[in-house]
């Protein structure tokens, strides 16, 4: 039977990566490439990258940021310019020659500050052309990556950028908290993943930034992802690329920025989180098709049953229901396609059905069915739906509480580690302690608590691997 063959063959809980590739391939999200290191996102994925685009859009417009679009090649003078940014980029640049003959070479962009800021030193005058604040929607080149795990690692992806640009260090501090805010959003109330809000260590941040802010998820498999970061950029930049206005004292002045980005990368941290051993989970708002309605087909009844099933799926108009009335299909093969699909409802309309006046409508996540009245259809799918969405983030939070721990010595933070749990211990704040914790475990600090009381080190704590007083209490864990 064609189920056999189409079904996931391997338990979420056995080999997840297995898994993973499994449910990505075959619930058609996304593809392998012909190209090392590259990936196909499919339509049915891409869909679901779309659902993501469309919501961060109108935060977007709410926000007053416009969208624009920069070329995705750098001149390597660019580059050089902020110096710590070009060191922390250099070993993923891939670079081509400039086929016109000019000096230079060009990078395809890893991240596009330099080039944006170039346009920005020109476009920005006076205190009355900030803010500034634009983002982009594009396409990223990563080129260290060697083996891809789709959405989480590969050597291009898409993503959004906002880089935006302030008069006071006070409005840029404000809104890089503020787009991580928005990050929350995303994750938690549309893809159903709950997040860590926090501070990267020295570090970890971003080559180029004073702080960078980061959404972080921790997966099924014990590693944590981070999920979108939001940076205060040092003024290197503004100098770096000469972007000075005249303040309202009438003096040249030095502007404050941030850039922040979230990716498709996010879509892996939905189908890591969700999925199951029958395949992909579709938080409701994320579903492009939020219920399939299946007429059981028996001969006697067929054309009944397909008129029925067509009529509750115009009821349900407005969660763009798939009505799969095909007969070369059986019901079973479509149920299990479907729930392979992460579709969130199914809608069952069969002779009985008919005749008491009702359908079947059974969830994905929990898998209970239950008998609804049929005038009753479209107030309980909205229900349904939303107690789904709901009860999927509650189910990841608790996941999550319940693989998180606290240690205060290196030998259970080894065990903990071991045991793929995230750790929540204090630190020295050194560089170095912090490289041979890496050393050590594979462990990376993942972030400092935003919440200032969770943040500081209980009175006489003391790092967790070298003894000396805590500076700050911090997450780790293994990572993608
Ligand atoms: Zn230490």
């Amino acid at each position: 039977m064609a189920e056999d063959t189409k079904g996931i063959t391997v338990k979420k809980a056995d080999d997840m990566p297995e898994w993973y590739a499994q449910v990505c391939l075959k619930s058609e999200v996304a593809d392998y490439a012909p190209v090392k290191g590259c990936m196909v996102i499919r339509p049915r994925g891409y869909a679901l990258w779309q659902a993501i685009v469309d919501r961060f859009n109108e935060m977007l417009a709410e926000d007053g940021v416009q969208n624009a679009y920069f070329p995705m090649f750098i001149p390597e003078s660019f580059f050089k310019r902020e110096a710590e940014h070009a060191e922390g980029f250099a070993p993923e640049v891939a670079w081509i020659a400039n086929k016109d003959g000019a000096r230079e070479r060009l990078a395809i962009r890893p991240t596009s500050e330099t080039i944006m800021y170039d346009s920005y030193r020109r476009w920005i005058r006076s205190w009355r052309d900030l803010p500034l604040k634009i983002n982009q929607w594009c396409n990223i080149v990563r080129w260290e990556v060697q083996d891809v795990k789709l959405f989480l690692r590969s050597r291009e992806f898409l993503w959004q950028e906002g880089h935006c640009v302030y008069e006071t260090a006070e409005e840029r501090d404000k809104e890089t908290l503020h787009y991580l805010e928005r990050y929350r959003q995303i994750a938690e109330d549309l893809l159903a993943v709950p997040v860590l809000l926090g501070r990267k260590t020295e570090s970890e941040k971003f080559a180029g930034a004073d702080r960078t802010y980061t959404i972080e998820s921790l997966m099924p498999d014990g590693k944590a992802l981070q999920m979108g970061t939001s940076h205060d950029l040092s003024q290197g930049f503004a100098k770096a690329f000469g972007i000075e206005f005249q303040g309202r004292d009438e003096q040249p002045s030095l502007p404050f920025q941030n850039s922040w980005g979230i990716s498709t990368r996010l879509l892996g941290a939905l189908i890591l989180t969700h999925g199951d051993d029958k395949g992909l989970v579709i938080p409701p708002r994320m579903a492009p098709n939020k219920v399939v309605v299946v007429p059981i087909i028996f001969e006697k009844h067929k054309a009944a049953v397909i008129a029925a099933a067509e009529k509750v799926g115009a009821e349900l108009k407005a969660f763009n229901p798939i009505i799969d009335t095909r007969d070369e299909y059986t019901s079973g093969w479509k149920f299990n396609e479907y729930e392979l699909k992460g579709v969130p409802l199914r809608i069952e309309v069969g002779p009985k059905d008919l005749e008491q006046e009702r359908v079947v409508i059974v969830r994905r996540d929990t898998g209970e069915k239950e008998f609804v009245p049929r005038k009753e259809l479209v107030k309980r799918v909205a229900a349904l739906l939303e107690d789904m969405q709901e009860g999927l983030l509650a189910a990841a939070r608790k996941r999550i509480a319940d693989a998180t721990v606290t240690v205060n010595d290196f030998a259970a933070f080894e065990k903990a580690i071991k045991e793929k749990k995230m750790v929540f211990t204090s630190h020295c704040g050194d560089a170095d302690c912090e490289a041979k914790i890496k050393e050590r475990t594979a462990a990376t600090s993942r972030c400092i608590p935003l919440d200032e009381k969770r943040a500081t080190p209980a009175k006489g704590a003391t790092c967790v691997l070298c003894g000396e007083p805590a500076t700050y209490a911090l997450y780790f864990a293994r990572s993608y």
